[in-house]
């Protein structure tokens, strides 16, 4: 197992406080001379021990393994959901917390640090506690979903609030490394441990279809989790154990939206956003910091980046959620929102996968419309019952 520079591609021995190419600053990719991606006996991601890093003491809530469900409102007739709310916080962030909160603890750390948009600083606090590790968590005042701090504060994170967005809060994060090492090891999606631990998803997905996707939808923030799960796709394609790759395609949200907007006009770099703005709050980024990879996945694999409105976003929810049964946070629902969108440009018998990445309990009470009525009694009540009841 070695590292290598995402940009210049120069190779060095692993080394967990290693984020940047100490040439060229590029982020690292974790490279495997073989690797294994079956699964043995055993809990969360560490089933897939044989395609992680090697760790002393293996941290796991039991993530992964999540429902992978049929869906039956859609046009195409093949489309499933990857329930990634399903995860012990709530979020697929658990599966690379898993792996580098493990590494943390090889590396001597004593506590973890992250920037978040929320559910990283829920998964972070978490996985920490399970460790016996402190979590400092940066976080952009005022705009972080309920549920979420929620979390964070009942692991017991030490919250620094920041001005802005989150685009500042892993400024913070970036800043502090370049000062401090040993100490506090950081755990956003920069740490190419963690997107180890995220493409086990891709795995699973294969395990369950019998083969890879046609495609797979993704919302991209910080843009790790599309990497890492074409990264997991690319592993099983390399060990034989499917015969084909999955096109991939990440959707972001308008107001949030530079590899969208790169790909719809045709630069080479991403049109960087300075207020990022949706109600999409864990894909409301203005400046991924994974955006080589990502760009490279859908490159590779011959995707594309889509950008969907709020309003969107919101009819997704809603849809999945009183048609399939499905809550997803509002981020999650942007893979169904951008199917909407492509359907006429996808093949009719074509496999899709959409990864709601988010539990809906995560940012609850915006934009649900639904008839409450009132009733002073329980003959009110009964009244009320019957009436609805002849209406359905
Ligand atoms: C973190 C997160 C995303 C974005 O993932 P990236 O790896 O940052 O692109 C999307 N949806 C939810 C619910 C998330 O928590
Ligand atoms: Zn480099």
């Amino acid at each position: 197992m070695r590292l290598r520079c995402i940009s210049c591609k120069a190779e060095y021995e692993p080394d967990p406080w290693l984020f940047r190419c100490p040439r060229c600053g590029g982020l690292l990719d974790v490279v495997h001379d073989k690797v294994d991606p079956t699964p043995s006996q055993g809990q969360g991601v560490w089933r897939y021990h044989k395609a992680l890093p090697r760790v002393r003491r293996r941290i796991s809530l039991g993530e992964g393994g999540t429902p992978l469900i049929r869906l039956s409102s859609t046009r195409h007739e093949r489309v499933y959901l990857k329930f990634e709310g399903a995860n012990p916080t709530g979020s697929f962030k658990d599966r690379g917390m898993a792996v580098a909160v493990s590494i943390a603890l090889d590396a001597g750390a004593r506590a973890v640090l992250a920037a978040s948009t929320g559910n990283t600083s829920a998964s972070a606090a978490a996985y920490a506690a399970r460790a016996g590790l402190r979590s400092i968590i940066v976080l952009p005042r005022g705009r972080v979903a309920k549920g979420k701090l929620f979390q964070a504060m009942l692991h017991g994170a030490k919250i620094v609030e920041v001005e802005g967005s989150f685009d500042e809060a892993l400024k913070a994060v970036m800043s502090y490394i370049e000062e401090e090492k040993g100490l506090v090891y950081p755990v956003n999606s920069f740490n190419q441990w963690r997107l180890e631990g995220q493409k086990t998803l891709a795995y699973e997905v294969a395990g369950e279809l019998g083969d890879a996707p046609d495609y797979v939808i993704v919302p991209v923030g910080n843009a790790g989790n599309i990497s890492a799960i074409w990264k997991g796709f690319k592993d099983l394609y390399r060990a034989g154990v499917t015969s084909r790759l999955p096109v991939m395609i990440g959707v972001q949200a308008r107001g949030a939206s530079p590899l969208a907007t790169m790909a719809e006009r045709g630069l080479n770099e991403p049109a960087w956003f300075d207020k990022p703005e949706t109600i999409a709050t864990a894909i409301r980024i203005g400046r991924p910091i994974n955006w080589q990879r990502a760009l490279e996945a859908v490159r590779e694999s011959g995707g594309t980046f889509i950008a969907v409105s709020d309003q969107d976003i919101l009819e997704a929810q809603k849809t999945l959620a009183r048609r399939e049964g499905i809550g997803v946070e509002p981020a999650s629902a942007a893979p169904y929102a951008g199917l909407t969108k492509l359907r006429q440009k996808l093949p009719e018998d074509a496999t899709i996968v959409l990864v709601a990445t988010g539990h809906s309990l995560k940012d609850p009470g915006i934009g649900v419309e639904t008839e409450i009525y009132h009733a002073p009694t329980t003959e009110d009540a009964v009244k009320l019952i019957k009436d609805i009841a002849s209406k359905s």
